[in-house]
């Protein structure tokens, strides 16, 4: 949307009490997302008064999930646009402008074949950003309101990605996360078959890119192929990021998440295998009818397995969704009970994962560096961006100068549950950008 705007003639400003338009994108993935999406809707509105604000747009999920219902309870919002029309972004924003367009709503068809995606205007760091390899979900999580939302699995194609990768490299991207509802089944509609593992290898001949990650795995199409290409590859970091939801049978069965237990952790302790792998999961808590055994089966899972990164969120009752539906619905506070209970056993994984990185020299990505240079923040390849921890560098006085996007050796010197502490000790060549 903003590369659609900017092409059009828009021009995006940091502040947004100076900007006459606002498109508010919003999440609806869960009733806590919704509601943050509708706090965020009204501080943004009263810019109305104290800024130079004219019309609102509330675009993405919260649309697509609520439609025109959401403009009866939001007479702040100008304008609805749903998942499968923000190709009408310029449109919408030119016809409420100009005071031609009324109030209304545009939630369009999710079975879009195609994506306008350029040309892409990237509004976060300049070093690093989200490659997004496909759209919608063909799985049936029953506790998932997504493939409502955003239709069924769509890939993009290999050369659109490459194209779309270069011209990232071009602008300084040097780091790849790759993302998607579910990256694993990527390509199969457009080839016949699981292609993840061709998109990483055409991916990891793009000129610039230093690190490509992979996100959002799906345990059911993680095939052989794939596997095979962490170690092989280059770039691509040996990280994988595969939540598995739960470990108990029993509750995947109900999860409808397609692969059984068994089948789970045999892909799991394959993964574990490859040396110098870093793995993040998530998993529910308090899903409808866990029993206080199945509870113990995940967090004794955890225990022994010990992932190194790992996020817990309480079950989420969300209406249109079978497992809302479901019988034994356990009372919220069990539910953040035994979540808590899974993230205090790992704060002391975890802890313990990085106390043994002391003394280690990592290859480090500097995200950011405060005004007295002497302190930056980055991350070395374990750790993903905006999801994991950072490593805090201290730059010795007379040190290496260092910009966002510089790769660095750092000697890892403290370390916290999420975060690690260290220092530069020198600058990392061009090409030697291996950990
Ligand atoms: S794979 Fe992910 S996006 Fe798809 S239905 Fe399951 S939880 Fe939702």
């Amino acid at each position: 949307m903003l590369g659609q705007l900017h092409r059009a003639g828009f021009r995006a400003v940091a502040d947004p009490s100076e900007a006459e338009l606002i498109v508010v994108n919003t999440c609806a993935f869960l009733t806590a997302s919704q509601q943050e999406s509708i706090e965020t809707i009204l501080d943004v509105s009263r810019l109305r008064e104290t800024g130079n604000l004219k019309k609102l747009v509330v675009a993405g999920c919260l649309a697509q999930r609520h439609g025109t219902s959401l403009l009866e309870e939001l007479p702040e919002v100008d304008y609805l646009l749903g998942t499968g029309a923000i190709g009408s972004v310029v449109e919408i924003a030119n016809g409420l402008l100009a005071g031609g367009l009324a109030r209304g709503a545009e939630l369009g068809g999710l079975d879009r074949a195609e994506f306008d995606w350029e040309p892409r205007v990237l509004s976060g760091h300049r070093h690093t950003a989200y490659l997004k390899i496909s759209e919608g979900c063909n799985n049936t999580c029953t506790f998932c309101i997504i493939p409502t939302l955003r239709g069924k699995h769509r890939s993009r194609p290999i050369e659109d990605l490459v194209a779309e990768a270069t011209r990232l490299a071009g602008f300084g991207v040097r780091e790849l996360t790759i993302i998607a509802q579910d990256t694993t089944s990527y390509g199969l509609d457009l080839y016949g078959r699981f292609s993840l593992d061709r998109l990483l290898e055409a991916l990891d001949a793009v000129p610039g890119i230093r690190w490509i990650r992979l996100l959002y795995t799906y345990p059911r199409y993680f095939t052989d192929e794939l596997i095979d290409c962490f170690g092989r590859l280059e770039k691509l970091r040996l990280y994988v990021d595969m939540p598995i939801q739960h470990a108990a049978d029993s509750v995947l069965r109900r999860m409808r998440r397609g692969l059984g237990w068994d089948g789970t952790e045999i892909l799991l302790r394959k993964l574990k295998a490859v040396p110098g792998m870093v793995l993040r999961t998530t998993v529910i808590a308090g899903f409808p009818g866990e029993t206080e055994e199945e509870h113990r089966f995940l967090l004794d899972f955890l225990r022994e397995f010990q992932f190194d990164h790992l996020g817990a969120f309480a079950y989420s009752t969300e209406e249109g969704t079978p497992a809302g539906e479901m019988d034994g619905q356990l009372p919220e506070e069990l539910r953040w009970e035994r979540r808590d209970a899974i993230l205090a056993q790992q704060r002391t994984i975890a802890l313990r994962h990085n106390r043994a990185r002391i003394g280690q020299s990592l290859e480090v990505l500097i995200d950011s560096v405060d005004d007295s240079k002497a302190v930056a923040l980055g991350r070395w390849s374990g750790q993903a961006i905006e999801i994991d921890g950072q490593v805090k560098l201290t730059i010795p006085d007379g040190g290496p100068g260092v910009s966002a996007g510089d790769l660095v050796t750092v000697r890892i010197r403290g370390a916290g549950p999420y975060d690690l502490s260290g220092v530069i000790e020198e600058p990392v060549q061009e090409g030697n950008c291996r950990a």
